[in-house]
């Protein structure tokens, strides 16, 4: 009998609730308005020799590099940030070696770690998901080959200072460091500028959130040079769909479609945290593009309750230290409009029974 790998056969599975998401789609973190014209442009610009040809990534990756301000060698292309990840897990890990996350956090490190045969070390984030920096420095050991950091964290939204992010690099030389920047757009900080001066850091980035483009799957990774040359070696040369590639330049050069966006997804957000606490609802401040929420024992209810009313919302209360949690995606000024109607009919149909913390 044909068998998997026996930590494949253990191996979490990862289920996106994607099936009937009829309604306004503030699940997933994605863009909710769509992306650049100026990209669409260039999508319908594609012709049947850009299908029939295997794609090149390198001119691509040569356009990324200007606009992140590293050299073409210390950047790769890759299907989304997910694929950053596996690469990063297929060239550092092997069966044993340790792999650290702070959890609550985005669970693809897990399952790729774990594919490998690597094991994970969970630290739990502090009070109010301030991430564990002592915790994890103290957790640094021979095995320690791969920490994952997503900053902004997802599903929290909170972020981890560049001191205390070099310093874990520091602190673990024989180990990646990956700082997953998915959600920098909504932040404006970004530790990219060291992968020059320190060795062992990876940075990720997307074009799936803040351009709008989740479904195009492109994504960046960056790092020194030496270890970019190994992290090729285990990617496939056409990792990156030619159709992808043909939108890259427009999606770089619409700055301001972006900027318009972020502006709008910043004063969102600042919308919603204000209304959660005229609501009396425990919520973290996020740099992201979503509030994680404590809705309280009644989270399914009130998910449902928001479906109803036509919003989707995503319960986060099995993610460590997160019951009761609800996770809100913010979206133009229009869209939070219909999400504060309905934000404040569900929690209004909870009634008394809410148990808020
Ligand atoms: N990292 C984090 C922290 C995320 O939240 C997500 C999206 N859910 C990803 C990476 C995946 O991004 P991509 O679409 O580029 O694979």
């Amino acid at each position: 009998m044909l068998n998997a790998r026996a930590v494949v056969r253990t191996l979490k599975e990862y289920h996106p609730p994607l099936g009937g998401r009829d309604g306004l789609r503030l699940d997933f973190n994605e863009n909710t308005v769509g992306c650049s014209q100026r990209v669409l442009e260039a999508l319908r610009g594609v012709d049947y020799e850009r299908l029939a040809r295997y794609p090149e990534r390198e001119p691509g990756e040569t356009a990324v590099a200007g606009f992140l301000g590293v050299t073409p060698e210390q950047v790769l292309l890759t299907n989304g940030v997910d694929e950053g990840i596996h690469l990063l897990s297929e060239t550092y890990l092997d069966p044993g070696d340790e792999v650290i996350v702070a959890v609550p956090t985005f669970s693809m490190y897990e399952i790729y770690a774990a594919a490998t045969g690597a094991r994970l070390i969970a630290v739990q984030a502090k009070e109010d998901f301030a991430f564990p920096t002592p915790e994890v420095l103290a957790r640094i050991g021979e095995r320690t080959r791969l920490i994952a950091i997503a900053n902004p964290n997802n599903p929290t939204g909170g972020v981890v200072g560049r001191e205390d992010l070099l310093k874990i690099a520091a602190a673990a030389p024989n180990a990646a460091l990956l700082v997953d920047e998915a959600y920098f757009d909504f932040y404006g900080q970004s530790v990219i500028d060291a992968v020059s001066v320190t060795p062992n850091l990876f940075v990720a980035r997307t074009f799936s959130k803040a351009f709008g483009l989740a479904g195009l799957r492109l994504g960046v990774l960056a790092g020194a040079a030496e270890q970019m040359k190994m992290v090729r070696r285990v990617a496939s040369p056409y990792n990156v769909n030619g159709v992808a590639l043909a939108c890259l330049p427009a999606a770089l050069a619409d700055r301001e479609y972006v900027g318009e966006y972020v502006a709008q997804v910043r004063s969102g957000r600042e919308r919603l945290e204000r209304e959660l606490a005229a609501l009396g609802v425990k919520y973290w401040p996020s740099q992201a593009n979503f509030v994680l929420a404590r809705i309280g024992a009644e989270s399914g209810r009130f998910v449902r309750a928001m479906r109803q009313r036509g919003i989707l919302v995503r319960d986060r209360s099995s993610d460590p230290g997160c019951d009761g949690c609800v996770r809100m995606t913010v979206g133009s000024p229009e869209q939070m409009d219909r999400l504060i109607e309905a934000l404040r009919g569900a929690i209004g149909d909870l009634g008394t029974e809410r148990v808020s913390a």
